[in-house]
């Protein structure tokens, strides 16, 4: 009897069902893919994303995982009727893409590429930057992604210290947790990465106070949520210079509505959402091979805690 393995985001249909197909294959898993699910009672695994109309998850009785194509499953951890064990995704693919987005642009500010790439009066201005060495970085969210973006800019030569809710041993990355790890980390950063969940405990985290912290002129980067940033504050804190320039993925209203004032802010750069998408090839390969570990009474991998939101 073949295992029934729902894919619920039907937009993404097109997209996922041969690599999804391939790698359910691959994972050596007798698996029926379907988009439809007539019998809910009948199925054994839910792929889900935000865009799936699906939001009932009582009627999925025998349903042993809901496995999330996002990494962030801020749009389904409250849901009340998903009693079934939550997956979150963590795609080596996005992981890269996420690293190779932090590195680019905190190199652009770094190195202060711009002075050189926008140089209409063609002035020779021979000021070199610091060293990586000299440019301490916090990463806040030491988790899948927060881990290797931290590892990278260390393997640069940037002192990294990482922040987290529980501690954490990596090579060479200091990592701190609570209010005065957080107060520590900030207190010397140039840089500031967030990599942190929406939750209720991230809801602006970087607000007046903190942005307050760090030593003037410092650059934030967030391609975390949108809401762990006061964008009030932010701004405030970019007007006086207190923050040099922020490069923002994430907004608390998406796409950024058109009269949002940080379009219009000389120290503000904007990416629409695009610092790490979930690629189909490796995405499938990692949800087939959680659904085989399932199969074969293994611990599912990426599990949510419900009562943490992520
Ligand atoms: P993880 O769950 O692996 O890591 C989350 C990290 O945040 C963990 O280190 C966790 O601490 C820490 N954390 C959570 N809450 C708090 C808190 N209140 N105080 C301090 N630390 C906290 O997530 P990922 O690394 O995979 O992803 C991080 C986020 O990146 C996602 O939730 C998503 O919002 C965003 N994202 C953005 C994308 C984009 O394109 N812009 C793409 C993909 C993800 P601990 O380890 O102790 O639990």
């Amino acid at each position: 009897m073949p295992i029934t393995v729902h894919f619920a985001p039907a937009g993404l249909w097109d997209a996922y069902q041969p690599a999804m197909v391939a790698a359910l294959q691959a994972a050596g898993l007798d698996a029926h893919l379907t988009l439809d699910a007539p019998d809910p009672g009948a199925v054994d695994y839910i792929i889900y994303a935000p865009s799936a109309t699906l939001q009932d998850f009582t009627p999925f009785t025998r349903t042993k995982a809901v496995l999330s194509l996002w990494a962030g499953v801020e749009r389904i951890v409250g849901n009340a009727t998903l009693t079934q064990p939550l997956c979150r995704m963590v795609d080596p693919a996005m992981t890269e893409t996420m690293v190779a987005w932090v590195v680019g642009h905190a190199l652009r500010l770094h190195l202060g590429m711009d002075a050189h790439i926008n140089n209409p009066g063609h002035v020779w201005n021979p000021v070199c930057p610091p060293a990586p060495r000299e440019r301490p970085v916090a990463m806040l969210g030491m988790g899948a992604l927060g881990t290797a973006c931290a590892t990278a800019l260390t393997a640069l030569g940037f002192p990294v210290t990482g922040w987290s809710t529980g501690p954490k041993v990596v090579p060479g990355i200091p990592c701190l947790q609570g209010e005065d790890g957080l107060a520590q980390a900030l207190a010397t950063a140039q840089i500031v990465v967030t990599l942190l969940p929406r939750t209720p405990g991230t809801e602006n985290l970087l607000d007046a106070r903190r942005l307050a912290m760090l030593p003037r002129g410092a650059y934030v980067l967030n391609p975390g949520r949108g809401p762990i940033i006061d964008d009030a504050a932010l701004i405030a804190a970019l007007d006086t210079g207190q923050v040099g320039h922020a490069t923002l993925d994430v907004f608390r209203v998406e796409p950024l509505p058109a009269d949002h004032p940080f379009w219009a802010h000389a120290r503000v750069t904007i990416t629409p959402h695009i610092a790490a998408d979930t690629r189909p090839a490796t995405a499938c390969t990692v949800i087939a091979d959680n659904i085989r570990r399932s199969e074969a009474g293994l611990p599912l991998l990426h599990l949510v805690d419900r009562a943490r939101g992520y």
